[in-house]
């Protein structure tokens, strides 16, 4: 790919700097950082109830902390909701998204009919082809018109080609029959006007991928190029979690730990350069890239960090 490379962190700011989001950030720093490309840092901030100014604090303070220094302004997802919307309109206008008036009771029982039939629970809203003339005056969400047959490639860095069979893909809601934006379309637009080149992210997220897909396509945007990390594990092979000791980034600022330290820790943590165990950050930079990221979740030794 020609041109800046641009890559972000998109945390959520509903607690601490994981383990798992400083070793996301710091992927995404290094990679820009080893191309002249930029680092931005977008906070995920539309979930009201569960984003907090203190969880947003405690993350950049983790960033501050391993030194990962993100170039423009903090971008706030939730100041950018008129813009998300504006595109959902775009999309209705083109024909590229319905409005759907089937009400919640409406959808359940389908579902539930699906279900007691052994059926696809795939739910086809009928207002996808109405004409707007038989449109009552009642509540609507927007729905993107998501292909039906044919398929999506992911075509992901570290996963391979992942392909979704689109008759698999429902036609996702756009806007809240409030008419707020979901969280889906919030990241394709972000990423976009943010001119994002590279995703690289937790593959918890690969799922979404597929969704938010749709609208770069139904937008004509370019996909950017994506790198879906396996999670991080504990020792014994279970998803990393307070059991098994510290998960947050600063209860190792707390111990003590050198930054410098917790980088070159973070940065093996599912990527690795031959044999090489000790970097510098020149090195690191220089080396990392995304053919080295692993496909295996990668393992938090909590005994190794301690060396
Ligand atoms: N906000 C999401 C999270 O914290 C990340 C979304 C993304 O990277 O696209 O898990």
């Amino acid at each position: 790919m020609s041109g800046t490379v641009v890559t972000r962190f998109a945390p959520s700011p509903t607690g601490f700097l994981h383990i798992g989001g400083a070793r996301t950030a710091l992927f995404n720093w290094l990679y820009a950082r080893g191309r002249g490309g930029k680092f931005l840092l977008r906070i995920e901030d539309t979930d009201r109830e569960r984003s907090t100014p203190e969880a947003t604090d405690a993350i950049l303070q983790g960033m501050a902390w391993l030194g990962l220094d993100h170039d423009g302004d903090i971008v706030s997802q939730f100041e950018n909701a008129d813009r998300h919307a504006e595109v959902a309109l775009q999309l209705l206008a083109e024909g590229k998204a319905y409005k759907c008036f089937a009400t919640q009771e409406e959808i359940a029982a389908f579902r539930e009919q699906a279900r007691a039939e052994g059926k696809s629970t795939l739910y086809r809203s009928p207002w996808r082809d109405a004409d707007a003339s038989t449109h009552p005056d009642a509540p609507y969400v927007v729905r993107i018109k998501a292909p039906q047959d044919g398929q999506t490639i992911i075509k992901d860095e570290v996963q391979g080609d992942v392909t979704i069979k689109n008759d698999q893909l429902d036609d996702m809601i756009l806007l809240r029959s409030d008419g707020t934006p979901v969280y889906m379309l919030a990241v394709v637009v972000d990423d976009h006007d943010m001119g994002v080149t590279h995703v690289i992210r937790g593959d918890d997220h690969l799922n979404n991928a597929a969704r938010q897909m749709l609208v770069y396509n139904a937008m004509g945007w370019d996909v950017p190029v994506w790198a879906h990390i396996p999670l991080i594990f504990g020792p014994d092979g279970k998803k990393l979690s307070k059991r098994h000791g510290a998960t947050g980034a600063q209860e190792y600022q707390a111990m003590g730990y050198p930054a410098a330290g917790m980088r070159n820790y973070l940065a093996r943590l599912g990527w690795s350069h031959g044999d090489d165990e000790f970097f510098t950050d020149a090195q690191a930079k220089e080396w990392f890239d995304l053919p080295g990221i692993g496909k295996a979740p990668a393992r938090f030794d909590f005994k190794k960090l301690e060396n």
